[in-house]
């Protein structure tokens, strides 16, 4: 047929006729392969008409893959435990190769199956923790292979174990911890994911507004180990403030002079910065040195209070202590039974409660004299956190109790950065001074530190974003209370500047608070018309759900006239608390049952539950995202313990591999209980 056409193409190339123009018209009931050659070599303008849909699957070059297997499907869920033996038998059952065995189970049956030898995991719902999501691939651990094993991903091909996941808007409440993972599986992972996990980052940092600065961000302007650290990297400026230490704030730079009467490590220790024009504890302790001697005055306690402060003798020295805790036994073979804290030197220590000594109030007014010091730019060589005892050994017996001069370089709470801090000799012949030696040097010349050079910088850029208030700008500040100074003494936080509705909202949130609700305000008033010439306020919300209700704690204490309007899919909240007005307008991701819902005050702060129409999972809480409202983590990881334990307790194979992986899952759980980025 070729051979005709080649002639056919030759005789019209000789010859282009205008009027009749040569055709070629080919039909066929099927599509065939020659007919690209037919259209490429003789056809200038080729229309191609094809009617049948599986013809059409075949010009479109579709790929085609046949295998010659079945696929026998089995299923099993918790109420079909009693089923579970012949599941699992047909699961063992040895197949003709090629043919596939699949099997769609719930989470909860994972464990009583033991499956090892599954080849590919497909996740019908994102799971909800790490822990969740290796037990799942836990069932492919036979297959897991050993980096010897493993060779080039080219040589792998097929043997690779496979776990597919499909993301959905509703599977990203559980994403962090399995983003993690992913990460560190080198999978190729969404841009949606990196969104909600970021927002759920930020709720568990908030968490930590309240806990101590990182003791390792102070030490050396980094942690190393953020997302498993429990306390808190960023600043607070209700926390951070630089603390009173008498009429005066602590210095937040210039030169001071200080005594270490506490060593921590080599470069941290507690103290006493001595004030030489009107030193106040100079004074007191004159006083209370005047006072004691009188041993009429030397009044033994009867009954020793937690965090009573007391006075103590220690040789010819009088100091105030506060009791940290008491030990209840009153047998007397256990005489040290106090722990007190000397408040003006930092130490702690054991003593008997014959020790302690009655204190005149006046003696309570000066607030703790202990200061925490660090030295700066200085670091533990080797990469290592924690400096070596021998170290910290050398720098304790050279400057314990002696007096230094220091450079601050930054104050926070009631921490003051050193650099440098060093001890003088003065050459009394000579009328001339001589530096002795430098803390920081002398740790560098012994080998057991490095340079630190970033540390400052560090700390200053988180404090910069902070926002610190000096104690000068503060108003109305007066000196502490007795039972302030108390507080004080164990918390560090000044509570004697903060206004009467401080409470619950800090600083920064009433400030947030301002901006997200002003605008809310003008379309509520056709809902709510007590509102309209009033200035809200947005509470914090922390949610969290079960099966069939959604429950909201709402963050503010002590509230009156609150009260809360359901409707179909949305709620609005409203309360007083002191001077302030708070309101909360929330439209929901899904439907609610207005009759299910109830709202009460559970332990000072008002609790909502809303009964969900449909009994199914929310992802989110709102139609769009507020900064007030968060996701409760208490809960979160609860839910994630359960898991844990269900599988070490059914795990069998304790293979070296297998001990890895599980290891492995561990760490990234506990990553994202206290991440921080
Ligand atoms: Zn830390």
């Amino acid at each position: 047929m070729f051979a005709i056409l080649d002639n056919f193409k030759k005789n019209i190339e000789v010859e282009e006729r205008e009027s009749a123009p040569h055709q070629i018209v080919a039909v066929g009931v099927r599509w065939n392969r020659h007919i690209e050659h037919l259209i490429r070599e003789f056809m200038n303008d080729p229309y191609i008409v094809i009617t049948a849909m599986e013809e059409a699957a075949l010009y479109g070059n579709v790929q085609q893959v046949v295998e010659s297997s079945s696929v026998f499907c089995l299923k099993m869920h918790k109420e079909m435990v009693f089923n579970l033996k012949s599941v699992l038998e047909q699961w063992k059952k040895k197949l003709s190769s090629g043919s596939h065995i699949v099997l769609a189970l719930t989470d909860d049956c994972i464990p009583l199956l033991a499956i090892t030898d599954a080849t590919c995991v497909i996740h019908f719902s994102f799971p909800s923790s790490p822990k969740i999501f290796g037990g799942r691939l836990y069932c492919m651990s036979d297959h897991f292979q050993s980096l010897p094993e493993q060779g080039s991903p080219a040589k792998q091909g097929d043997k690779r174990t496979k776990s597919v996941l499909l993301l959905t808007e509703r599977s990203a409440c559980h994403a962090v911890g399995v983003l993690r993972y992913l990460e560190r599986a080198d999978a190729k992972i969404p841009s949606e994911l990196y969104q909600f996990t970021a927002g759920v980052l930020e709720a568990k940092e908030d968490k930590k507004a309240k806990k101590p600065l990182c003791p390792y961000l102070k030490a050396f302007g980094f942690c190393k180990h953020k997302r498993l650290c429990p306390d808190r990297h960023h600043i607070n400026p209700e926390i951070d403030m630089p603390r009173k230490l008498s009429n005066q704030a602590i210095p937040v730079f210039g030169y001071i002079k200080i005594i270490p009467f506490y060593i921590l490590n080599a470069t941290n220790y507690f103290g006493r910065i001595v004030d030489k024009h009107v030193d106040l504890y100079a004074t007191l302790n004159a006083e209370m040195k005047e006072y004691f001697e009188d041993s009429s005055n030397k009044t033994t306690i009867e009954k020793v209070e937690k965090l009573g402060l007391y006075g103590l003798t220690e040789k010819t020295l009088f100091h105030r202590v506060q009791v940290l805790e008491v030990s209840q036994k009153e047998d007397t073979w256990a005489q040290d039974n106090v722990l007190v804290k000397f408040i003006d030197e930092g130490r702690t220590g054991h003593v008997t409660r014959d020790q302690l000594l009655h204190l005149p109030e006046n003696f309570h007014i000066l607030p703790p004299q202990a200061v925490e010091f660090i030295v700066c730019r200085v670091k533990p060589a080797d990469n290592e956190i924690e400096w070596n005892p021998k170290v910290t050994r050398y720098i304790h017996h050279k400057i314990i109790g002696k007096l230094h001069d220091a450079k601050v370089v930054l104050a926070l709470g009631n921490t003051v950065w050193i650099d440098p801090m060093v001890h003088i000799t003065k050459l009394l012949n000579l009328k001339t001074s001589v530096i002795d030696y430098n803390v920081r040097a002398e740790i560098l010349s012994m080998g057991m530190g490095i340079d630190n050079s970033e540390h400052i910088e560090q700390l200053k850029k988180l404090s910069e974003g902070a926002k610190i208030r000096t104690v000068e700008e503060s108003p109305s500040q007066t000196l502490m209370t007795s039972a302030a100074a108390d507080a004080a003494c164990l918390q560090s936080t000044q509570k004697g500047d903060r206004g009467a509705g401080g409470g619950a909202d800090s600083e920064t949130n009433s400030e947030n608070q301002k901006h997200e609700t002003s605008p809310e305000n003008t379309t509520d008033a056709s809902v709510n018309k007590t509102t309209e010439p009033l200035q809200s306020f947005h509470p914090q919300i922390k949610w969290f759900q079960k099966d069939d209700v959604v429950i909201l704690k709402i963050k503010i204490r002590n509230v009156k006239d609150y009260k809360c309007k359901y409707f179909r899919d949305r709620v609005i909240f409203s309360a007083w608390a002191g001077e302030k007005f708070y309101l909360a307008d929330l439209h929901l991701q899904a439907n609610i049952v207005k009759d299910g819902c109830r709202c009460v005050v559970e332990g000072d702060e008002p609790v909502i539950t809303l009964a969900k129409q449909r009994r199914e999972s929310w992802c989110s809480l709102l139609k769009q995202r507020n900064p007030n409202v968060a996701f409760d983590f208490d809960h979160w990881e609860e839910c994630e313990e359960e898991s844990h334990f269900s599988k070490v307790t059914y795990s069998k194979n304790p293979s070296c591999k297998v001990a890895e992986v599980i290891e492995d899952s561990d760490q990234t759980s506990e990553d994202d209980g206290s991440e921080s980025e």
